[in-house]
């Protein structure tokens, strides 16, 4: 892998809490990576440093073969959007996307109608930003950022201020407008499926150090650790002598690589059942008390049902010297 952008050994340290813990990562050109964890692992402060609004205690970064470490934030022409859009509400569209533009007015209106149509907003530079719903104000930020032609986009929680019931839509049109660009981007979530979904690979983040980097499917099927099994995905914890594995070991399965069979090892009782399209996810209590989840069609088995339950397959083992 190239790295277009590299992160080496980034570390920032908050008086005496580690907020980046010797983070190293590399970008393609043209990649977008997905910065994914829970709530408090890094990833704001990861963006910050990246985008130099903050220093690092050590480590280095390179964009283009050049360190960018210490150069201050409009020196490194990287573009952000940040997650509240921050942008001016006492300006129209075009004049927001053109605020960081130091060009005449007329090659600045060029650059305006070009960033808007790749943003799917041609048209839109005379509007008032009152007057746009929250997706397409997204979109204006992101126009604001592309404008100057940065050479890296950074994205902060981009969907987190959306309302859930436009968030598929905008995800798919930040998606294409994206791809329009064909820019090198990291951008920051919490949420698996929007990492999942705009990212071509993903950096699982858990106390500021990386715990992965890889595709969906890689961090799906073959998970490196057991914060990124359970992660990345729904996942069960079993104890593992109850999956074949050795007493006192942990055993990791998906709710779909187990399914409700006559001969199934594990003897349980349905206690509760989550629809999911056809399909549903049922709350199985086993006889030795461990609860779990399986995924099968919505009719295979009643709530208060006594069932056996077969494994398919088990992502990850730990522990238990196994
Ligand atoms: P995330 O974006 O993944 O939720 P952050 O990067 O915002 O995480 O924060 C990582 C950790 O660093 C948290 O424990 C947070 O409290 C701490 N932190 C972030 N910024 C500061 C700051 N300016 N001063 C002190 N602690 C901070
Ligand atoms: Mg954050």
């Amino acid at each position: 892998m190239s790295g277009y952008l590299r992160l080496e050994g980034l570390t920032k340290t908050y008086a005496e809490h580690r907020a980046v813990d010797a983070l190293t990562l590399d970008v393609a050109r043209g990649e977008v990576l997905a910065l994914l964890g829970p709530s408090g692992s890094g990833k704001t402060t990861t963006l910050r440093l990246l985008a130099g609004f903050e220093r690092p205690d050590a480590g280095r970064i390179v964009v283009d073969g050049e360190d960018v470490t210490t150069f201050a934030p409009a020196a490194r022409r990287f573009g952000m959007v940040f997650q509240n859009y921050a942008l001016f509400p006492h300006l129209d569209v075009g004049e927001n996307v053109a605020f960081g533009l130091r060009t005449s007015r007329e090659v600045a209106a060029k650059r305006v109608a070009e960033v808007l149509e790749m943003v799917d907003l041609a048209g839109f530079a005379r509007r008032k930003v009152a007057e746009l719903s929250g997706g397409q104000q997204q979109r204006v930020a992101l126009a604001r950022s592309l404008a100057p032609e940065p050479r890296v986009l950074l994205l902060d929680e981009p969907l987190s201020n959306l309302d859930p019931s436009l968030r598929e839509r905008t995800r798919r049109e930040l998606r294409e407008a994206i791809g329009r660009t064909g820019i090198t981007t990291v951008f920051v979530t919490h949420e698996q499926e929007e990492a999942f979904d705009l990212g071509d690979r993903v950096a699982v983040l858990s106390a500021g150090r990386l715990e992965q980097v890889g595709t969906p499917d890689e961090l799906y099927d073959r998970p490196a650790t057991v914060f990124v099994a359970t992660f990345v995905g729904r996942a069960n914890e079993l104890p593992g002598e109850l999956v074949g594995g050795r007493p006192g070991s942990r055993a990791i399965v998906r709710p779909e690589a187990m399914r409700f069979a006559a001969a199934g090892a594990l003897a349980g009782t349905v206690v509760a059942r989550r629809f999911a399209g056809g399909h549903a996810y049922f709350t199985v209590r086993g006889e030795s008390g461990v609860t779990f989840e399986v995924f099968a069609e919505h009719g295979a088995a009643r709530v208060g049902a006594a069932v056996r339950v077969a494994v398919d397959r088990v992502l990850f083992r730990e522990g238990g010297g196994a």
